[in-house]
C-alpha cells in the first residue's frame, strides 16, 4: 500500500493558511475541522511551514497575553519533511517515527497534493494486518 492509495481512499483536501494567518486564526481552523496540523503556504501554494497543535501549546505555554495574535510564521516548522505519491506506508511509518511527528504533507511537482496523518497510516496498517490474517486463516482452512 502506497500513499497515492491512501489519498484515493481519504481524498487530496488539505487545510492550509498562509504564513500571516494569526495563531488565533490557526487553533480556531484546528477545532472547528477537528484536525491537527495545517500546512502553511505562500501566493504561488509552495509548502513554506507546518504547524500542529504541539506548535500552540508551546506557544500558549510561553504565557504571554499577546501570543495568539502572532503571525503563525512566528510559531511553525519551516523545515518541513514531505513524501512522493509512490512511498509506501511503511516508509511514511519509518518517516514519522525518526522526525517524531505525525503529519506529512504529500508534494508532487513543487505542488502540494495531499496530507497523510498518523492516523491514515494507523488506519491503513491495520487494514493491511486484517487482510494477511485473513490470507492466512483462508490458506489453513485449505489445506
Ligand atoms: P505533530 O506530531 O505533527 O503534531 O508535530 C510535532 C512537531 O513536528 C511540531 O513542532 C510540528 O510543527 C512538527 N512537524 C509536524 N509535521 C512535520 C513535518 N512533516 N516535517 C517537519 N516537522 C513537522
Amino acid at each position: 500500500m502506497n500513499v497515492a492509495s491512501v489519498l484515493k481512499a481519504k481524498g487530496r483536501a488539505v487545510a492550509t493558511a498562509r504564513p500571516e494567518t494569526t495563531l488565533k486564526e490557526i487553533a480556531i481552523q484546528l477545532a472547528q475541522k477537528g484536525i491537527g496540523a495545517i500546512v502553511v503556504v505562500d501566493d504561488r501554494d509552495e509548502v513554506v511551514g507546518i504547524i500542529s497543535e504541539r506548535d500552540l501549546v508551546r506557544a500558549v505555554a510561553t504565557g504571554s497575553n499577546e501570543v495568539l495574535d502572532k503571525p503563525v510564521s512566528e510559531g511553525m516548522t519551516r523545515d518541513v519533511v514531505t513524501c512522493g505519491e509512490d512511498r509506501t506506508i511503511d516508509e511514511l511509518m519509518e518517516i514519522m517515527t525518526k522526525g517524531r511527528f505525525r503529519h506529512v504533507p504529500v508534494v508532487e511537482g513543487g505542488k502540494l497534493i495531499g496530507i497523510v496523518s498518523i492516523g491514515d497510516v494507523v488506519k491503513n496498517h491495520i487494514a493491511e494486518v486484517e487482510m494477511e490474517v485473513s490470507a492466512m486463516r483462508d490458506y489453513l482452512s485449505t489445506g
